[in-house]
């Protein structure tokens, strides 16, 4: 089905969340998100930051309320349209058993192997892939076990640029890449992030800097929010 283009507004109306039965994660939580902006989430451990993303991208649902992608609950799309307008790099990322290349890919049918190569040079993931034996065509294990944390990162950001979502999630994306490289994609991050709506989850500073807005939570509830000289 060939559904509009969205403009990248994301809503949360009256979220209710809770893992388990006992423990509420979110209560009543709101969240207006414009095109194009950037937030950032900031807070303490366990205060719920990697939750509100998680629901975004759809790996929970909501006990109650709605998230709204261009005003249309997403519980209205099939998850494919999430997939084409959403990416996501998670600070755990998790790859399928298949080549480097097929992870990239990931679905992503009409993307040309050198597409694939461009994603991946555009994040610094290039170097290391062809430095493997098998390069593009390396295995990478169940759930991507032959990998590194860090490696695994580089390429769920490049599947993840390869989508050209208008939305994109950064959850600790880079935690696990070394500094070297994490300085070189930075600028990459601040570039890809240029038009899309985009929710960063970081402990560095530098990452978060950026953001138009960053949102203070604690116990699922954002209780400062500003830019980066208002906080
Ligand atoms: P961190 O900075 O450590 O990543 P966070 O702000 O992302 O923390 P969340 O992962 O959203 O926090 O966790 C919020 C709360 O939900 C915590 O109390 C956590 O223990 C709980 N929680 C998170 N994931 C699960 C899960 N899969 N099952 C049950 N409880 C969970
Ligand atoms: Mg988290």
């Amino acid at each position: 089905e060939n559904w509009p283009e969205i403009k990248g507004e994301v809503e949360f109306k009256n979220i209710s969340f809770s893992y388990k039965d006992d423990e509420k994660i979110l209560e009543d939580f709101n969240l207006h998100v414009s095109p194009g902006e950037t937030i950032a989430l900031v807070g303490e451990t366990g205060s719920g930051k990697s939750t509100i993303v998680n629901l975004l991208c759809r790996f929970y649902e909501p006990n109650s309320g709605k998230i709204l992608i261009d005003s249309v609950d997403y519980r209205k799309r099939p998850q494919v349209w999430l997939h084409e307008n959403l990416g996501y790099v998670l600070q755990s990322p998790h790859l399928f058993s298949g080549t480097i290349m097929d992870n990239i890919r990931y679905g992503n049918l009409e993307a040309s192997e050198l597409d694939i190569i461009r994603a991946s040079k555009l994040v610094n993931a290039h170097d290391f892939i062809i430095k493997l034996e098998n390069g593009y065509d390396t295995e990478v294990g169940e759930g991507g076990s032959l990998l590194s944390t860090g490696q695994k990162q580089l390429i769920s950001f490049a599947r993840a640029v390869l989508r050209d979502p208008k939305i994109f999630v950064l959850d600790e994306a880079t935690s696990s890449i070394d500094t070297e490289t994490e300085k070189i994609i930075q600028d990459t991050i601040q570039k890809v992030l240029k038009g899309r709506t985009s929710f960063i989850i970081a402990h560095r500073l530098s990452t978060i800097s950026n953001a138009d807005k960053i949102l203070v939570i604690k116990k699922g509830k954002i209780i400062e929010s500003g830019n980066h000289s208002e906080l």
